[in-house]
C-alpha cells in the first residue's frame, strides 16, 4: 500500500479517526455503521458517519456527512479521506458519493478503505473509483483543469 504522501501520524490518525467516528453512526435500519475522516489540506480533521432515516432514501452516507461539516467550516481542500466499514473486503463510497468528493478533490487525493480486519485497508485515488468524471471545471473552464 502506497501512503501517498501522507507520513505515518496522518496514516494512523486517518485510520483511527474513520474507525472511530463509526461509534456515531446513526443506522438503526442496516446496522451498517460507516465512518469517515477527512485529513483537510491545513492539517484539521473533520469525521462524519452515516446518518439513516425511516425514509430510508434520505440517509446521507457518511462521506457526505464529513464532506457538508467540512464545507460549512470553510474546508473546501483536503489531503485525504478514510472510510471505514465493519465488512471485510473493505466497502468503497457509493456513486453519489464519489461524484460529492469530486466537487472538493483532485483525481489525486487518495480514499482509504478500511475494513473489519486488524491493518485492512484498500486505497485508491479519487479518479480510479471514478474514471473519466464530471466536475467544476467543466461548467467553469476559465478556472483551469483540476485533474
Ligand atoms: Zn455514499
Amino acid at each position: 500500500m502506497t501512503d501517498h504522501g501522507l507520513i505515518p501520524s496522518e496514516l494512523q490518525e486517518l485510520s483511527r479517526r474513520a474507525a472511530a467516528a463509526k461509534d456515531v453512526s446513526y443506522s438503526p435500519y442496516s446496522n451498517f455503521r460507516v465512518g469517515c475522516a477527512l485529513l483537510c489540506e491545513d492539517g484539521s480533521w473533520v469525521i462524519g458517519a452515516n446518518i439513516e432515516n425511516a425514509s430510508y432514501p434520505v440517509t446521507i452516507c457518511a462521506e457526505r456527512t464529513a464532506l457538508v461539516k467540512a464545507v460549512t467550516e470553510g474546508k473546501k481542500r483536503f489531503k485525504a479521506i478514510g472510510v471505514s466499514t465493519d465488512i471485510s473486503p473493505p466497502a468503497s463510497p457509493c456513486g453519489m458519493c464519489r461524484q460529492f468528493i469530486r466537487e472538493f478533490a483532485d483525481n489525486s487525493v487518495p480514499i482509504f478503505m478500511y475494513g473489519r480486519k486488524e491493518g485492512e485497508c484498500i486505497v485508491k485515488t479519487l479518479g480510479e473509483l471514478l474514471p473519466m468524471s464530471f466536475g467544476p471545471e467543466d461548467l467553469h473552464p476559465d478556472r483551469g483543469a483540476r485533474k
